[in-house]
This record gives C-alpha cells, sequence and structure tokens, in this order.
C-alpha cells in the first residue's frame, strides 16, 4: 500500500477498537434453514430469505430456463438494450400482485431508492422521513437534493408538528413522506394508515419502502399496502426481491405518469445495466407460487410467532416486534457480540447488532425465523439461546 493510503489503517484501526468492524462470515452452501460456514453446519437465524425461496427448486429451474434461452448477461442498460420480455413480463405480473397500475424493475432495492426519491423531490423541496428509515432511503434522500426533515419513529404527533412547521415556513415547492414499511431492526410496522390520512389530507406524496413487508404482510404477502388496504392512497411503493422473493432485484410501484417519468428520469435504470435473464425469470417464479398458495406465508407466520412465544416463556425480550423479524435484546454491544459468537458455538448463526444500526444500549440479536424452518429447527435454536441466554446473564 502507497503512503497517501495509511489513512485506512488508521480508519481501520479506530473502527476495531470501538468494536464497529464487521466481520464478515463467509458461507460454503446454498441458503436454507441449515447453511456451512467454515465446514461446519449451523442453524441458519439471520438471512432475509423469508419464504425459504432462495434455493427453491421451481426458482432454481426457472433461472435455469431462461439462461438457457436469454444468455447469463443482460448486455446493455434497460433503456438502450437491456430489455428483455422477461423484464416487461415481471413488471406486469408484479402490478396485477401488488394492484398497482404499473411498475419499473431495477437491479435491486438499494437502487430502486436511489432511482425514485430524486425523480419525485429537488432542491426545493422537503421530506419527511422517519428517523429509523433504511440506509438506501436516507441516501436516495441525500441524493435528491431536498430538505430531509426527520420525525421521530413512528411518533404521528411529531409528525404533524414537523408537517406544520415545514408548511408554515413557505421554503418550498413539494413535500413527499417517506417510510419503511416493516422497520427490519425492530420487526414493527408504520402507521401506514394514520401517515396516509395525514399526508393525502395534506397533499403530501407518500413512499413506503415495503422490503420486508414483501412476501410476508398483506394478503398472500402483497404488503404493507395491501395489509392496510391503501390502495390508490399510497403513491409510491418501493421493494425488493432479495428478501421474501429470495432473488435479486427491486422494484417500484406506482401511477403509470410515475412509472414512465421513472423510464426518462431514474438514473439506475438509465445508466447501470438491466437485471439478469436468470433473476429476473426466478423473481416471476416466485410471483408465481405467491398467488397460487399461502402456504409459505402461513408458515413463516407459524414459525416466527412459535419463536417468540418460546422465547418469551424463557424470559427472553424480543421486544416491539409484530413480524417474524424477532429482535433478542441483550443491551451493551460488546455483550451481543459475544452472545453471538456463543450461539455459534452451540451450532446457532445469530448476528448482533449493535450501535449505530441500533441505539446505544439496545444492541441485539436479529433472529429471522423462515418458512424454511421446521419447528424442530426453531427448538434447536431456542435451546441455544436458553444455554447462551443463562450463561451470560441475560436471562436468570
Ligand atoms: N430497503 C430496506 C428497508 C432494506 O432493508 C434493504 C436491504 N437491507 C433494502 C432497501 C435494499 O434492498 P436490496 O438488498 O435489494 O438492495
Amino acid at each position: 500500500m502507497e503512503k497517501r493510503m495509511n489513512w485506512l489503517n488508521d480508519e481501520l484501526g479506530e473502527l476495531k477498537n470501538s468494536g464497529l468492524y464487521n466481520n464478515i462470515r463467509t458461507i460454503g452452501s446454498a441458503q436454507g434453514a441449515w447453511i456451512t460456514i467454515d465446514g461446519r453446519k449451523v442453524l441458519n437465524f439471520c438471512s432475509n430469505n423469508y419464504l425459504g425461496l432462495a434455493n427453491d427448486p421451481r426458482l432454481n429451474a426457472a433461472a435455469k430456463k431462461a439462461i438457457d434461452e436469454f444468455g447469463v448477461g443482460p448486455g446493455a442498460v434497460r433503456s438502450i438494450a437491456g430489455t428483455i420480455s422477461l423484464h416487461e413480463e415481471l413488471e406486469k405480473r408484479l402490478a396485477v400482485f401488488k394492484n398497482a397500475e404499473a411498475v419499473i424493475c431495477v437491479q435491486s432495492g438499494f437502487c430502486a431508492n436511489l432511482a425514485v426519491v430524486p425523480c419525485l423531490v429537488g432542491k426545493q423541496d422537503a421530506i419527511f422521513s422517519d428517523e429509523l428509515n433504511h440506509a438506501s432511503i436516507i441516501d436516495g434522500c441525500r441524493l435528491s437534493g431536498a430538505k430531509i426533515l426527520r420525525y421521530k419513529h413512528c411518533d404521528m404527533e411529531d409528525l404533524k408538528r414537523v408537517i406544520k412547521e415545514a408548511k408554515e415556513s413557505g421554503l418550498y415547492r413539494r413535500f413527499l413522506l417517506i417510510t419503511d414499511g416493516v422497520f427490519s431492526m425492530d420487526g414493527d410496522i408504520a402507521p401506514l394508515d394514520k401517515i396516509a390520512d395525514i399526508t393525502n389530507a395534506e397533499d403530501i406524496m407518500l413512499m413506503v419502502d415495503d422490503a420486508h413487508g414483501e412476501g410476508v404482510v398483506g394478503r398472500g404477502g402483497r404488503g404493507i399496502v395491501d395489509h392496510f388496504g391503501l390502495h390508490g392512497r399510497v403513491d409510491v411503493e418501493v421493494g425488493t426481491f432479495s428478501k421474501a422473493f429470495g432473488v435479486m432485484g427491486g422494484m417500484i410501484a406506482g401511477c403509470r405518469e410515475l412509472i414512465e417519468w421513472l423510464h426518462q428520469r431514474a438514473r439506475p435504470f438509465l445508466f447501470s445495466s438491466a437485471a439478469t435473464p436468470a433473476d429476473t425469470a426466478a423473481c416471476i417464479e416466485a410471483v408465481n407460487i405467491l398467488e397460487s398458495s399461502t402456504e409459505l406465508v402461513d408458515k413463516l407466520w407459524a414459525n416466527g410467532n412459535y419463536f417468540k412465544e418460546k422465547m418469551n416463556a424463557l424470559g427472553f425480550n424480543t421486544g416491539v416486534s409484530v413480524t417474524p423479524i424477532t429482535p433478542v435484546m441483550i443491551g451493551e454491544a460488546d455483550k451481543a457480540h459475544e452472545f453471538s459468537a456463543e450461539l455459534f458455538k452451540e451450532g446457532v448463526f445469530g448476528s448482533a447488532i449493535g450501535f449505530p444500526t441500533v441505539p446505544r444500549g439496545k444492541a441485539r440479536i436479529r433472529v429471522m425465523p423462515s418458512a424454511a424452518h421446521s419447528f424442530e429447527d426453531i427448538d434447536f435454536g431456542v435451546a441455544a439461546f436458553e444455554k447462551v441466554g443463562k450463561r451470560l446473564g441475560i436471562i436468570g
């Protein structure tokens, strides 16, 4: 490394000293209830593969078929020579699934947020943003150049105050409110019905990032707008295919004019190559599966509820979660890291999450039960939590 890059060692050292260094585990198998890490089979308690579709034979077969027909690469950005029939088929299918007028697909959920926010607002505008919104929303907001006005997490009184002040200031042209649908660190749900009442009455555009609600909440996993019955009252729905859909990619659903505008203006759509045929075909198959049966969604919820009940009976605090995402509250970050390492020794992969991702003193092991788990798998995980929890004095 050249001397001019020495600052990197200082920065990395600082991360390590403060316990914020990310140790990345390498997985040596397909996704599923059990995975192989460092040659050991461990219970997978931390992936977003909610419905177990990431290694589903039906999706795998659809991806292989698409490779045979269309090859592996898209060849270009969507707007030049990269749009294939599979992209349009997926968009049409998703519009029906989501009960939206139209859908545009991009390369990831992260890209979807970067794509859409700057197309909705600019320097003369303001965004109302839940203080716990995901990093990709925050980056999309920053990229837009609009003023970001944060309100307290899911706090409608605070939201009304922030809106009133912004409107009275006379400083802004357009307004947009953005919230996560299901918050991934706590597993709580944004009060989107109340938010829509406020924003619709104030003529404020409303956008929800449904990354963790897609395939999880709503009828047959149709997402948070469906969960609250808010079709037509939420202007923009962002989604990802990397979680419940088990694949990779992102989407934006909304009115026809919005999607037409994004075709013209969304930079990740215009300047980054299209999603691959294999990913796109696998996503279509995920929609087929979700539309044909609620079995996987039901199983996910049954497993999530089963895990929570067992953990609460043991005396663990699972926070404010109302979805399968289950934070097991530990306290300080170093304790959570120790807990995670001890769990790993017991054969359970459960990741520790601490500051700055969650507030100081609220470090946790975030458990993601999935439809791929059996009750026996969950029992195995709970037994490991009980052992480690007692050893580290988290439960009595
Ligand atoms: N939004 C939210 C709320 C997320 O949790 C994530 C992924 N962690 C994303 C967007 C990004 O999705 P993707 O992985 O498809 O880029």
